[in-house]
């Protein structure tokens, strides 16, 4: 049995009149995360973390952010295909994931379980593999000062043929 692991990071800065959409859920806040995509760095951060345990290419080799088809793009759907297309081809399948949200606000607490669920359905095993933490970071930096959420993840594959 082959494992192999994991790990992404990133960051979004944080403006008014935008959604905020965090591993696939829209969370109704006064602000959201800008980007080239609908910026749900949750789901960047665990793409890249898929695509790290295979030694691949980062994410944005897949959906450069100058590319006018994704912009706007929903997140979850850069997820699933890069676990179809790139993880899945090639045979692995994940054990888990784990990961953690930094931001001052808002209060994530109590949509972590929506999160887990869709994220779990998109990689094809249940919520109680995906690990979802949410911290602030004490008012420190451009996530403690609001002006961005940060997302860190790691996972687990599996080789099963
Ligand atoms: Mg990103």
């Amino acid at each position: 049995m082959e494992l192999r692991i994991g790990n992404g990071y990133d960051i979004h800065r944080l403006e008014p009149g935008r959604k905020l959409i965090l591993g696939g859920v829209e969370i109704p806040f006064k602000k959201g995360l800008v980007g080239h995509s609908d910026a749900d760095c949750l789901c960047h951060a665990i793409t890249d973390a898929l695509l790290g345990a295979l030694a691949l290419p980062d994410i944005g080799q897949f959906f450069p952010d100058t590319d006018p088809k994704t912009a706007g793009i929903d997140s979850t759907q850069m997820l699933r295909t890069i676990y179809e297309r790139e993880i899945l081809s090639r045979f692995f399948r994940v054990i888990n994931v784990d990961s953690t949200i930094i931001a001052q606000e808002p209060h994530l607490a109590s949509h972590l379980v929506g999160m887990r669920c869709a994220l779990g359905g998109i990689l094809g095993v249940a919520g109680d593999r995906i690990g979802i933490k949410a911290t602030t970071s004490e008012g420190l930096g451009a996530t403690g000062k609001r002006k961005a959420i940060a997302c860190f993840a790691t996972c687990l594959l599996e080789k099963f043929k």
